[in-house]
């Protein structure tokens, strides 16, 4: 027999080795084997398993590692057409599908010292005093970690090794498994009894689930390029607190029931502890009980690899984490849920690019699983593919305790800015809401998604502009540390206390635009008495700070919080009776087709925040351009309006959902270079792509990012309905390519990020 292995280093290949006598049997898709490569052994997963190869004088694989092959065949499968889609090498897929900390050969599980009491033979013997109280307490506890009674017992290792010399207890080492949330209290919860929309909505999903049938019948692949029996996308569409958390419990149970498994996608930013416990309350008893296992990148490598194996061994049978936790390897999996869909911390922005949600759902279509998608503002790709029929959507129209949604207010900036001298951070309006709150005490949020004191140095005299030496935008000032930074790629300097032209030195240098530091600053002095708290990437630098300015916030010791996009999400405060937003066209001046679509999903989310209690909520949207659409259609909670009249902009031009985007971006020092070889690759695809009816190709261009990091970026967009087909095409064409040493193409399919 032979193994087709893919080796850990990138090589774009796979090799063939013979499976040596002594790992007869040991050998299957997935396992994890050392193999020599050259001079070096190097680790790699097995892809198949054969009778013979065409190479002759195979050498045999040196070592295999682990008992149970770490990638179940059908995750496998995936990675594989993960690489093919997103053109990627096989191993870099492979390399995404794995957690670092499983995959490394010495990462285990760790160990600890456990210390038990034995049973007595004959008379107890007579025992100097402290032994006896040690031999008391170990007695009581029946099994208790040496650290933990070394403590307890205020004694040392010796002492608790002497009763071990005389046979009356037992030091064992075991695997102590690391549970992070192991300090958490978690109580349980029982289901609550569905509205009719969430019984309507519950019976469909479920229905989906019986047809693909219970888990015996589960075994059913479907060939390639083929949904799976039973397989189902779901969009469920509803408002923050319509229940679609409740949907997803319930939906999760019948998958037990079914004797399945479950992943529930959250984005990273919303992974925190309350929402895990929502979930591990529900089955942490009851006939339905299981482990529910957590993913994300906040855990120590060492709690990943044990949450990574409870799901392998079957124990926890629910995955709750972040985007990679879409290869988590539940067996048979019977339903995957992505909260948020529309959020697009879901892309991975390095290789292998892939998007989690679509991942999602062809993980579903090849395992015969249920895929439901949750949103309150859902992307237009998942709202079009309901309109296609492909998916099919359920609709929460009403909060669950019917409260109304806030009271919108669009406040014209450029009234504001005619009234006082220039455009000021708090229109009249704004700042009257606030002090009425701080009057009534209650609590304020407030919105910008700009950190730092002002995002640009300028001197009005000669136009100087401070920018960043190796990326092409300014500076920002950050007036705490007095340094201007570069949100980039990180460069920092300090601040000129003259213009830095050498024939200007103008000492009277501005500083323009507002970021959150100076919002904080003005706050101080427009009400000096309020306790105000800000949060943003400068503040929140270690993993505790988030929470605890949120428990801060809950408790009412802060009136007004202050913050970055971290503040828009799945936060709930029932204090909370006033949000502000206070420059809303910010991210509607991007050079991204999407910045419409950002917009509105950014208001919405930040609107909801406010009056989620007994009183209702208010909301001012300050903006230079107050009749956008975006704008407008947040303000009516019009989702459908905002739908349709953006797919009349997107639809002539070809952009998503109509079409699907690849994205070429080559990058180098010498912007010649770059330049000539993005010509080079258009002139290629123009013949590559001949037989595509509906191609369009655009660029070569400068990326809207012109410098990054000291590279200049050129870029070539391409848009079709055939993606599957287009992304071989591409992969082909660039192999035949060499470009020169310096220059560097990222292939980026269905991009979220076009910069
Ligand atoms: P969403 O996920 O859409 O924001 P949740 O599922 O979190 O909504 O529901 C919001 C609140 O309403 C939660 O506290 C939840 O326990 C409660 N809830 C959900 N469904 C019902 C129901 N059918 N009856 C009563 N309360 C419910
Ligand atoms: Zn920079």
């Amino acid at each position: 027999m032979i193994a087709r292995v893919s080796l850990e280093i990138a090589l774009r290949k796979e090799f063939d080795y013979s499976i040596p006598p002594e790992f007869a049997g040991k050998v299957d898709v997935g396992t994890r084997v050392q193999v020599p490569f050259g001079a070096r052994k190097v680790l790699g997963i097995v892809t198949a398993v054969a009778e013979e190869s065409a190479v002759v004088k195979l050498k045999p694989i040196i070592k295999v590692i682990g008992e149970q092959s770490l990638v179940t065949p059908k995750v496998l499968r995936l990675a594989r057409w993960l690489g093919e889609y997103y053109c990627c090498a096989p191993e870099v897929a492979l390399k995404s599908v794995l957690p670092e900390s499983v995959r490394k050969e010495d990462a285990g599980w760790r160990e600890r010292l456990f210390v038990r009491v034995l049973p007595v033979a004959g008379e107890f013997p007579k025992l100097p005093k402290r032994q006896q109280d040690v031999w008391n307490l170990v007695e009581e506890r029946r099994e208790i970690l040496l650290a933990e009674l070394v403590t307890l017992a205020g004694t040392t290792a010796g002492t608790v090794r002497k009763l071990e010399d005389r046979g009356l207890i037992q030091i064992t080492s075991e695997i102590a498994e690391r549970d992070p949330y192991g300090r958490e209290e978690i109580l349980p919860t029982l289901p609550i009894v569905p509205n009719p929309a969430q019984a309507a909505a519950l019976a469909k999903i479920k229905a989906a689930m019986d047809a693909a049938g219970p888990k015996e019948a589960a075994a059913g692949e479907a060939a390639a390029g083929e949904a799976a029996k039973g397989s189902a996308t779901f969009l469920l569409y509803g408002v923050t607190g319509s229940g679609k958390t409740e949907v997803y419990l319930q939906a999760i149970a019948h998958a037990l029931e079914q004797g399945k498994g479950a992943i529930i996608l959250v984005p990273e930013i919303s992974l925190t502890p309350q929402t895990v416990e929502r979930f591990k309350a529900r089955f942490s008893s009851g006939p339905l009980q299981t482990l529910v296992a957590v993913l994300h990148s906040h855990l120590s490598s060492g709690e990943r690899h044990d949450e990574w194996h409870k799901i392998r061994q079957g124990r926890a049978r629910i995955v709750i984490g972040a985007r990679s936790a879409i290869f988590a390897p539940v067996e048979p999996l019977g339903l995957i849920i992505v909260d948020e869909e529309h959020e697009h911390t879901y892309k991975q922005e390095e290789a292998p690019r892939y998007h989690a949600r679509d991942v999602a759902i062809m993980r579903g279509q090849m395992e015969g699983a249920v895929t439901v998608l949750g949103s309150a503002t859902p992307s237009l790709e998942s709202y079009y593919n309901c309109e296609q029929g492909k998916f099919t959507r359920l609709d929460l129209p009403e909060r669950v305790d019917n409260q109304k949604m806030p009271y919108v207010r669009v406040v014209d900036m450029r009234q504001a800015a005619r009234d006082g001298q220039g455009p000021p951070i708090f229109s009249p309006q704004l700042k009257e809401a606030i002090t009425q709150r701080l009057e009534r005490g209650e609590q304020t949020i407030l919105f910008l998604n700009r950190r730092g004191y002002s995002n640009s140095l300028q001197c009005p005299k000669c136009g100087f502009v401070a920018n960043c030496p190796n990326c092409s935008v300014t500076l920002t000032y950050h007036r705490a540390e007095q340094k201007l930074a570069c949100h980039i790629c990180g460069h920092a300097e300090k601040v000129p206390p003259v213009c830095p032209e050498p024939k200007c030195k103008n000492p009277a240098i501005r500083f323009a635009g507002t970021g959150t530091q100076k919002v904080e600053a003005v706050l101080a002095k427009l009400f000096p008495k309020a306790r105000v708290s800000r949060m943003d990437a400068d503040t929140m630098k270690r993993k505790d700070d988030y929470r605890r300015t949120l428990g801060d916030f809950r408790a009412g010791k802060i009136d007004i919080l202050l913050g970055t996009q971290m503040i828009a999400k799945g936060l709930h405060f029932p204090n909370v009776t006033l949000v502000g937003i206070i420059y809303a066209d910010m991210a509607l001046h991007q050079p991204d087709f999407r910045a419409g679509e950002r917009t509105f999903q950014l208001l919405t989310q930040v609107s909801g925040r406010a009056g989620r209690g007994d009183v209702e909520g208010e909301v001012f949207v300050q903006a230079f351009t107050p009749f956008h659409p975006a704008i407008q259609y947040a303000r009516r909670h019009d989702f459908t309006g905002f739908y349709e009249q953006e797919m009349e902009f997107r639809t002539p031009l070809k952009y998503p959902p109509v079409s699907r985007v690849a994205l070429l971006t080559l990058k180098g020092r010498n912007e010649d270079k770059v330049a000539f070889s993005a010509d080079h690759l258009r002139r290629e695809l123009d013949k590559t792509g001949a037989g595509f009816k509906d191609l369009v190709i655009a660029g070569p261009a400068p990326a809207p990012l012109l410098r990054a990091e000291n590279f200049y970026r050129y870029q070539i967009m391409l848009r079709t309905r055939a993606m599957s087909r287009l992304s071989r095409v591409l992969a082909d064409t660039v192999q035949k390519l060499t470009f020169p040493d310096d220059v560097t193409l990222a292939i980026d399919i269905d991009p979220v990020n076009l910069s």
